[in-house]
């Protein structure tokens, strides 16, 4: 009798380890900093199931290209944190060679994008002829803006997207941008341009607000545990723990953004 519950707890016991490897499933994220100002772009995946998404397709991303070649990942989606130019310009590219895949913006981030160029003009002067006049980011105001495609799906506050057994959360985060999103799965958050190593996104174009950032880093503070590692749109990794007591700009229980 003994051995008889013996055997059964074993049996269950190992198949409760089989559940929660299955539930949680295994992620594995690369990177490869890419484009003008060098943005950090994101290549997710789950190594049981090898499906896949990248996160900001900042220009040409050659080696995380060759990474869903050689392993026959499954690309499933396309995220990006925000639709400026430095995180969506390899986008077409991509499509193109993975017709299935499915882009997912945020839709006021989609449609502030065909305004940028002329806002900006109006608005920041002195940024815009710095574009024009850097051989760099000259091409960012004079894209055809005509080939970068309506998204698949729109992308808001809360939702979950399946990569095989990984949940990827979105935390819709306006601040930077009107629409940005920072995306949830394991102990990783991926932040875009809102919340940076040691700083916060630019708040002075399209759709920026200081109190809108403050607001929406302090909810990433509160929601995500202090071990959650960060990994941003541009610059270093760092974690939550580490912003929430060293980030001069937005802290648990302060804010000072200085421009
Ligand atoms: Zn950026």
């Amino acid at each position: 009798m003994k051995k008889k519950i013996w055997r059964l707890f074993i049996l269950f016991g190992l198949s409760f380890l089989l559940i929660l490897c299955a539930k949680s499933g295994e992620l594995v994220v690369l990177h490869q900093v890419t484009g003008p100002i060098d943005t950090n772009c994101y290549l997710l995946y789950d190594a049981q199931t090898k499906e896949a998404a990248l996160i900001d397709i900042g220009g040409p991303i050659d080696t995380l290209v060759a990474h869903i070649q050689e392993n026959e990942l499954d690309l499933k989606y396309i995220f990006a944190t925000h639709v400026h130019m430095d995180h969506v310009e390899g986008v077409p590219q991509i499509q193109e060679m993975f017709p299935d895949v499915l882009l997912c913006y945020n839709k006021k981030e989609y449609e502030n994008f065909f305004i940028i160029p002329e806002w900006t003009k109006e608005n920041l002067p002195d940024l815009y002829a710095a574009m024009l006049n850097s051989p760099d980011l000259k091409k960012y105001v004079e894209y055809d803006l005509s080939i970068f495609t309506e998204p698949d799906i729109y992308l808001e506050d809360n939702q979950t997207y399946r990569l095989g057994n990984l949940e990827i959360r979105t935390f819709l985060s306006p601040g930077h941008s009107a629409g940005s999103i920072c995306f949830h799965v394991g102990d990783v958050l991926f932040s875009g341009d809102v919340l940076f190593h040691g700083g916060v996104g630019r708040t002075d174009i399209l759709g920026g607000s200081k109190e809108k950032i403050a607001k929406s880093v302090q909810r990433l503070y509160a929601e995500l545990p202090d071990s959650t590692k960060v990994y941003p749109g541009h610059g270093e990794f760092t974690d939550i723990g580490t912003e929430k007591t060293e980030n001069e700009e937005v802290r648990m229980d302060a804010v000072t953004i200085k421009n």
